[in-house]
């Protein structure tokens, strides 16, 4: 339709410009015939010239007066000597020019031819009369053109729905199943190929959706389990006050139960909290430039009297690295990593921690001479409330945390756990950090 359109516009153009240039020849052979009647027949050839539809025929004297004009009274036209087309006459013989006519007022094209007497004939037409004749032609190719433009929208529509009725009978679930065109085979091939993808994919969303609803529901009821524990003897020790049961000198010794139970309510209330905003993606937690020697050593500071109490001796050793991480965080990871060395230690036992750095990575290491933990505990250690041996970790205060925030810390800061130990002799943790991740 638009190519349609370009075309109409284009022949209006050419045929205006045609029928004009054939106006204008017609005006000036009239105007050179009218000339030789004059020249025979005087003005009297004028007055009895049959008026053309739309010439108009002027007759100027010498001195510009107009003498004859077949469309207005001569009287009441002004003088016609300053005319372009008629000084142009006067000087050469002939003269012609197009404007805007003021007595017309549309576009005109003028011929004035010089006669003997030395008055000048003149003729015009205007422009109105190629529009006509145009309109008059185009009549018949405006009908074409519309008739083809309806033809050619409806032939479009119905090719363009037989087109597009085999693919949109493609079945996406099963799309090489039925006919379609063969250009279409590499890309209903790809859907196929995507089609198996999701599925499997779906598939491992699902298992991994169980996998974390059962660890999810393993944590409730550990969470359940672990608090109700101090729980229960809290309210042991409280009921047999409250009855007056305990003897005097042993209410001492009953309200300290209390409140070491209570002591580990609260750090067990605390790691949750710990983990649960590490789970969170760690909310406003800022990054900031940390030196993990000078970390290093405040934890030894914060754990001096614990590691007096175990007879274990701590030592901070490698260089000052800084590192971009954030602190709360980076404190955690070495505060319980030197906590778990001190207090899985032998007596008279020894940790060392060690700040590391070469060209790809920063390592935080803490290396102790403890118990040490069985290969195939290794893999639980950092899942969350397992204790290695629970009957011997009822010993060692704890809540089965420390390791898992360790974990969940160094994935949040980009960095990676790993554990090497041997029972009996020793446990070593190492906490890696990609450069570029740091
Ligand atoms: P918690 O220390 O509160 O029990 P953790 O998550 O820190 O909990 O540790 C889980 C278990 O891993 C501990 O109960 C302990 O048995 C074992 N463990 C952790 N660190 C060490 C270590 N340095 N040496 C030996 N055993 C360790």
């Amino acid at each position: 339709m638009v190519v349609f359109l370009l075309c109409m516009v284009l022949i209006v153009g050419v045929l205006l410009e045609d029928f004009s240039s054939r106006y204008n020849d017609q005006t000036r052979k009239a105007a050179i015939y009218i000339s030789q009647g004059m020249e025979e027949a005087g003005m009297d050839y004028l007055r009895d010239l049959p008026l053309q539809n739309d010439q108009r025929i002027t007759l100027i004297a010498q001195d510009g007066t107009v003498l004859f004009d077949n469309t207005t009274d001569p009287a009441v036209m002004e003088n016609h000597r300053e005319r372009e087309e008629v000084q142009e006459a006067f000087a050469e013989g002939t003269g012609e020019s197009t404007r805007y006519s003021d007595t017309l007022s549309k576009k005109t094209y003028y011929y004035a031819v010089l006669l003997s007497n030395g008055d000048v004939v003149r003729v015009a037409t205007t422009q109105n009369a190629a529009w006509t004749l145009m309109f008059a032609t185009l009549q018949p190719i405006l009908i074409v053109v519309l008739v083809a433009m309806i033809l050619s929208g409806v032939m479009a529509s119905g090719i363009a729905k037989k087109i597009i009725r085999p693919i949109n009978s493609i079945d996406l679930d099963h799309p090489r199943t039925g006919e379609c065109y063969d250009e279409l085979k590499p890309f209903l091939e790809r859907i196929e190929a995507q089609n198996k993808q999701i599925k499997k994919q779906m598939h491992q969303i699902e298992i991994e959706h169980e996998r974390r609803e059962n660890l999810r529901k393993e944590f409730t009821a550990n969470v359940s389990h672990e608090l109700k524990t101090p729980l229960t003897s809290i309210s042991g020790f409280a009921e047999i006050i409250k009855n007056g049961i305990a003897k005097p000198e042993d209410v001492k010794r009953f309200a300290g139960n209390i409140y070491d139970e209570a002591q580990r309510l609260s750090n067990m209330v605390g790691d949750i909290i710990k983990l649960s905003q590490l789970d969170e993606g760690g909310g406003a937690m800022q990054r900031e430039p940390i030196d993990l020697y000078e970390v290093a050593c405040s934890v030894k500071s914060a754990l001096a009297s614990v590691a007096q109490k175990m007879h274990v001796d701590v030592c901070v050793k490698g260089e000052h690295v800084v590192i971009d991480a954030v602190s709360q965080v980076v404190d955690e990871i070495v505060y319980n990593l030197c906590e778990n060395a001190i207090k899985y230690n032998i007596e008279g036992g020894s940790v060392v921690m060690c700040v590391q750095e070469d060209a790809l990575s920063v390592r935080f290491i803490v290396q102790d001479t403890g118990i040490g933990i069985a290969p195939d505990e290794i893999e639980r250690v950092a899942e969350r409330f397992y204790r290695v041996n629970k009957s011997h970790s009822k010993e060692v205060a704890g809540t089965g945390l420390g390791l898992s925030i360790v974990k969940h810390g160094a994935a949040f800061l980009g960095a990676q756990m790993q554990i090497e130990s041997e029972v009996g002799k020793g446990t070593k943790v190492s906490i890696l950090f990609e450069k570029e991740l740091v």
